[in-house]
């Protein structure tokens, strides 16, 4: 069987890097800071870029710009002091023959420097060529001297590592050369990359056209003579791709299994007979949307099948995914199993709780409210009401989700502004019933390629539609010296009856701060801006029940200006407030903006958001201020957040659940993305999750792939 020496090859790409020649605890070390571990670490290391040395460039030809490598004899050397910097620059003036370049150091040993060089001795430098008025200049090269006597051609054949080829350029931490590297990875490769094998069925590979895992490594880390090295960089060439598609691969095979694991689970299939959607219809005060009715039709179909739904809903903030999940909780209800509906805030799952109640007294059902901190005689009873099935709907934050809480019957669990949440959440739900259907929401726009990686098991339902009747917001950016426009403003709202709110950022380094600037807000606009106007105060270190009560106030209108820190971000929704001030705007991610915007213009009164700029407000912070002022749809929001952060800090978080790749880019290889999904989607259900014998070596590999990973998803 192919199994053993698979796994013999998973052992020896485990071996630690120590093991290399050369690779000392202090190396290793360095190694570690880069993720190297293990030697199968190494070889998924790759170079970041290249450097051509084919051939040696002649000083003429340098392209500005560009990592060059060029040789020559030094005519001059020494330190400059400019009057300007009074500190000390070292120079030196290299040609040889064509043309001549000057090399800089800034930071320097000057008696070191002073010993390496003196004229008339030749060197091979390499750097990145810049252009300084006429001249041309490298800052900090890298030199190799020659040694006295030696020709150029002498010294290029005693180091076949260093010349004659393109040389991987791999990231490097202090203290470790890039020549030092460049040999510990040369011995990896060559020992190790023959060991690494995909088992990516052979109709697949064909069809994507990839080579041998074994080659595409050789490839990228030694690109032969022949390699274009400009096609390496930009990653098209078919030894990369393979590498790339080999990771998502078995990232979209995971995805395809958990989402396989989850829908083949029997599930109760739910009966549509409209006994409280109907009626809840003709309370409302309104119609729903085309996307919302879209939306609950695909829900209740999977809510109809024989399997549990595992289903996303998408929407811009205030696109009313609330009543969408509220019909859905009814279907379940009328079924005659409990609802959860868990939140990311305390204050998000009371207001959830305030709304889903009204509407289910009117029916007669039941709602319960779980929160953290509850008196012990009240949870008790809660907890009793659960148990015994008499709550129809549970809301609340994680509470819901610890272990105490049981149901007598689950069977809908709904999770609010997933964004907020790991997957884990999900798998804890679906254990709290019988396999339960789950609706998760969120807010948050997601690029469709991030989403495809975050919520690749869930299918997917886009609310793409606004309730009629709502204003565009409009949104400027006020420099804080100009605040008082952003007051004019705020005055006018106030006198047409409407609400405002004011935000300030959390401040991380002193946690005080943030409620300090707060305080003083609300101080200095009572007592110097608005004093005939009632104003409160929200923030993080409230309790509930403080916070509850502004909120309240705050809705019945009794306060007229809510200034707040950042708790008011998801979900909290006030028709009537129209003016969303955010100070210190610039320190708020586009994300979090787009939410706070989000907050007004979702009645008849309108919207303006204020975003007030600091003096010190950095270029990203200009970017996304800009962004905001031109655009509203959160998709485009969301792609231009991805730009500025890249991937890996889009959702801030490990727990968003995004993997790390080795050699893939979520950005840059969306198109390989989006083909590996539909390849290993497939195969999932051509083979009904990899059932049969042939597929043991791909079943094999992806639970060594996934490993713990994939163990959560079959628990939920
Ligand atoms: P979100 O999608 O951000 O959670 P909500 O569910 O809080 O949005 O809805 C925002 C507001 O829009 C609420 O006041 C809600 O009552 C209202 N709303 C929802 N659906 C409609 C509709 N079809 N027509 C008019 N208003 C609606
Ligand atoms: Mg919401």
């Amino acid at each position: 069987m192919a199994k053993p020496t698979q796994d013999r090859n998973f052992q020896l790409l485990a071996t630690p890097i120590t093991s290399i020649k050369g690779v000392g605890p202090r190396v290793a070390e360095k190694l570690a800071r880069l993720g190297v571990l293990t030697v199968g670490d190494a070889l998924y290391t790759l170079p970041h870029r290249y450097e051509d040395r084919r051939e040696f460039r002649r000083i003429a030809e340098l392209r500005e710009g560009r990592h060059e490598v060029f040789a020559g004899e030094i005519l001059a050397c020494g330190e400059v002091v400019t009057s300007r910097s009074r500190r000390g620059i070292y120079e030196v003036i290299v040609s040889d023959g064509s043309g001549q370049v000057g090399l800089k150091w800034f930071h320097y040993q000057k008696e070191w420097m002073s010993k390496k060089f003196t004229p008339g001795r030749k060197a091979v430098f390499s750097g990145e060529v810049k252009r300084f008025g006429a001249t041309k200049e490298v800052h900090h090269p890298e030199v190799e001297m020659l040694a006295a006597g030696q020709s150029l051609a002498d010294y290029r054949s005693s180091d076949p590592l260093a010349f004659g080829r393109i040389l991987p350029v791999y990231p490097l931490t202090d203290g470790l050369s890039q020549y030092a590297a460049r040999k510990i990875w040369k011995q990896v490769v060559d020992l190790y990359a023959q060991y690494v094998e995909s088992s990516i069925p052979e109709s697949v590979g064909s069809a994507q056209k990839l080579i041998p895992l074994a080659e595409a490594l050789n490839y990228v880390h030694w690109p032969p003579d022949s390699a274009d090295v400009e096609r390496l960089e930009r990653g098209s060439d078919q030894a990369r791709r393979t590498l790339v598609y080999d990771e998502f691969f078995f990232l979209e095979l995971g995805l395809a299994m958990k989402r396989q694991g989850v829908v083949l689970k029997p599930g109760i299939p739910f009966k549509v007979g409209h006994k409280y959607t109907r009626p809840l219809a003709a309370m409302l005060p309104f119609r729903l949307t085309g996307a919302q009715k879209k939306v609950l039709g695909q829900i209740k179909q999977d809510l109809m099948a024989p399997h549990p739904m595992n289903r996303l809903i998408q929407g811009d903030v205030g696109c009313g995914k609330t009543i969408v999940a509220l019909m859905t909780a009814l279907v379940a209800i009328e079924n005659g199993t409990q609802v959860a509906v868990v939140a990311p805030t305390e204050i998000l799952a009371e207001q959830h709780f305030l709304q889903f109640r009204h509407w289910l007294d009117r029916l007669g059902l039941q709602t319960v409210l779980l929160r953290g901190k509850m008196p012990a005689a009240v949870k008790r009873s809660a907890l009793e009401e659960i148990r015994a099935g008499r709550a129809h709907l549970v809301v609340g934050t994680h509470a819901v989700l610890q272990e105490g809480v049981e149901f007598e019957k689950l069977g809908l669990g709904i999770i609010d502004e997933q964004h907020r949440f790991g997957v884990r959440q999900r798998a804890v739900l679906r254990q709290k019933g019988m396999n339960p259907h789950i609706l998760v929401m969120t807010a948050t726009p997601i690029p469709r390629t991030l989403s495809m990686t975050l919520y690749g098991d869930l299918a997917l339902s886009v609310i793409d539609e606004m309730p009629p009747g709502r204003t565009p917001v409009e949104t400027s950016v006020i420099p804080e010296k100009q605040r008082d426009r952003a007051y004019d403003l705020m005055r006018r709202e106030l006198d047409k009856g409407h609400q405002v709110y004011v935000v300030y950022p959390l401040v991380e380094e002193t946690e005080k701060s943030d409620l300090l600037a707060a305080t003083e807000g609300v101080e200095y606009l009572k007592n110097k801006v608005f004093q005939d106007v009632s104003i409160g105060l929200l923030h993080g270190r409230m309790s509930s029940e403080e916070k509850e009560a502004v909120m309240t106030r705050f809705k019945s209108r009794e306060l007229a200006l809510l200034v707040s820190t950042t708790v008011i971000e998801v979900g909290i929704d006030v028709p009537n407030a129209s003016v969303m001030v955010v100070e210190h705007a610039e320190r708020f991610g586009l994300a979090q903006l787009h939410q706070l915007r989000g907050r007004v213009g979702r009645g008849e009164a309108g919207g303006q958001c204020l975003l007030i700029k600091s003096v010190k407000c950095s270029e990203d912070g200009n970017k996304r201020l800009e962004v905001m002022k031109r655009t509203n749809d959160g998709f485009q929001i969301a792609e231009a957040d991805l730009e500025i952060r890249g991937p890996g800090e889009f959702l801030g978080t490990r727990q968003s659940g995004l993997p790390d790749f080795r050699v893939a880019n979520i950005l840059r290889d969306s198109r390989i993305l989006e083909a590996a999904r539909r390849d290993a989607f497939q195969l999932i259900e051509q083979s009904k999750g990899l059932l049969s014998p042939e597929y043991d070596l791909l079943r094999h590999e992806l639970k060594h792939r996934w490993g713990q990973r994939l163990e959560l998803a079959s628990v939920g």
